[in-house]
């Protein structure tokens, strides 16, 4: 992935160089043009969320996404679903990935081969009762996937970068501090949209990281790019 990220920027950059040849007399343009080559660049995250949705935390998180336009990944419990269909309809329709996190939040490794395979199926059909549309990605619960389950579910597993520890803390200085100071390009944060400290905390990352420059996307485009 880095290589080809490394290949692009050389290609864009070769691009400029011969554009600033061709165009020797607008060097107003060609700054420009470089300006837009480094915004291109910019450096990206994705905010991932584990255990909602949460009718009060992600209604209001949700709200706050929309303002600042930014995507979020979504990675829900199967039994959290009942009566929070609206909430995950909206997820999808305002450009949120959701993803699955077992129906019980069991730790795939500890269950029968059956359950297992029954956690990650009847959360995904819930989903798609709702969607329409299947999810791909799966963040097994606790971290622990087990690889023979690609036979059984056709699921890419996603886990984290930069674990911001807000189920512990539940503090939104300490959270937004403790990620602030270790992100760079390319994390894939986790966060859980079922404490208020830890909306609070997502949001004011959001702000800062917008700030710098960063650009906000779903694990899918982080892991396809
Ligand atoms: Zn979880």
């Amino acid at each position: 992935m880095t290589a080809e990220k490394c290949a692009h920027v050389m290609c864009v950059f070769t691009g400029i160089c011969l554009l600033a040849l061709t165009v020797q007399s607008f060097p107003v343009q060609t700054a420009e043009t470089g300006g837009d080559a480094v915004r291109a660049e910019a450096p990206r995250v994705a905010l991932t969320f584990d255990d909602g949705p949460d009718a009060l935390c992600t209604a209001r998180l949700l709200d706050g996404l929309k303002e600042r336009q930014i995507p979020a990944t979504f990675f829900i419990q199967g039994k959290c679903i009942e009566g929070q269909e609206d909430l995950i309809l909206r997820m999808y329709q305002e450009g949120h990935l959701i993803g699955n996190h077992t129906y019980d939040h069991v730790k795939l490794t500890s269950v029968s081969d059956q359950d297992a395979v029954r956690q990650v199926i009847k959360t995904s059909n819930a989903i798609y009762e709702i969607t329409g549309e299947y999810p791909t990605y799966i963040r097994p619960p606790f971290g622990e996937w087990r690889d023979d389950l690609d036979c059984h579910v056709e699921m890419i597993p996603v886990l984290w970068s930069l674990d911001s520890r807000d189920w512990v803390l539940q503090d939104t200085d300490q959270v937004v501090s403790r990620v602030l100071e270790s992100v760079e390009d390319g994390d894939i944060i986790l966060l859980h949209d079922i404490f208020e400290t830890s909306v609070d905390a997502a949001l004011e990352i959001a702000d800062t990281l917008l700030e710098e420059g960063y650009e906000f996307v779903t694990v899918e485009d982080m892991i396809i790019e």
